[in-house]
């Protein structure tokens, strides 16, 4: 049996050709609002990301902490200013092989790279600064990884944390609070809604001041 990764890639490369980022896009929304739900960040909150990409220094660095089918991958990869790149951190192998692919397909393999590992365990090993991070992986997992992320250099003042999922259905109240009372974050609750539903979410953009 296929899994929902292989299925959502094959209809995308059945409806969009090589290269086209946008097209790409657009057949996983197609299959993520008429097959099956993806956990993508989706059309809604997507062009909040990538506005924040965009607005990175030209050879800037992004981290993506869960790539899943490599959507979120080249919606940033596709968004990034000259010379900079994306690093995307996935632990599961099925969905690092279909982001690997996705990525291939969009025609960015040269600026994004999908690093197969546990956020916790990869974080130690990364080198900073990050301009951006995407947090799209377990809710539970955001406060520890982001005091990780920390701890390890990997932000100078002035990065952004961009958290996804942040609204009412996953609610992660520790991140949320962590990030208000640290200290460390000038931050903000965007409200949105769950990709592909009307059902309310939001994201958080948190900017780092520093320890
Ligand atoms: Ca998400």
């Amino acid at each position: 049996m296929p899994t929902i990764h292989q299925k959502a890639l094959g209809f995308v490369k059945s409806k969009a050709p090589p290269g086209d980022v946008t097209a790409i896009l657009a057949a996983f929304d197609d299959y993520g609002t008429n097959h099956e739900f993806l956990m993508n960040v989706g059309p809604e909150k997507g062009p909040m990301l990538t506005a924040m990409v965009a607005a990175q220094p030209e050879g800037g660095r992004v981290l993506e902490l869960g790539c899943f089918c490599g959507y979120s991958s080249i919606l940033i990869g596709s968004a990034l200013p000259s010379g900079a790149t994306l690093t995307g951190i996935e632990i599961d192998p099925d969905s690092v092989a279909i982001a690997r692919q996705t990525v291939e397909y969009a025609g960015l393999s040269d600026r994004v790279e999908i690093i197969e590992g546990g956020s916790s365990d990869m974080i130690p090993t990364l080198t900073g600064p990050f301009d951006l991070v995407f947090l799209d992986h377990w809710k539970d997992l955001y406060k520890t990884d982001l005091i990780a992320i920390e701890s390890n250099n990997l932000l100078r003042v002035g990065s952004t944390v961009f958290a996804d999922n942040v609204g009412p259905l996953f609610n992660p109240e520790e991140y949320l609070e962590y990030v208000s009372t640290s200290g460390h974050y000038d931050t903000k609750y965007h409200k949105s809604h769950i990709e592909y539903t009307n059902r309310e979410d939001g994201v958080e953009i948190s900017v780092y001041r520093g320890k």
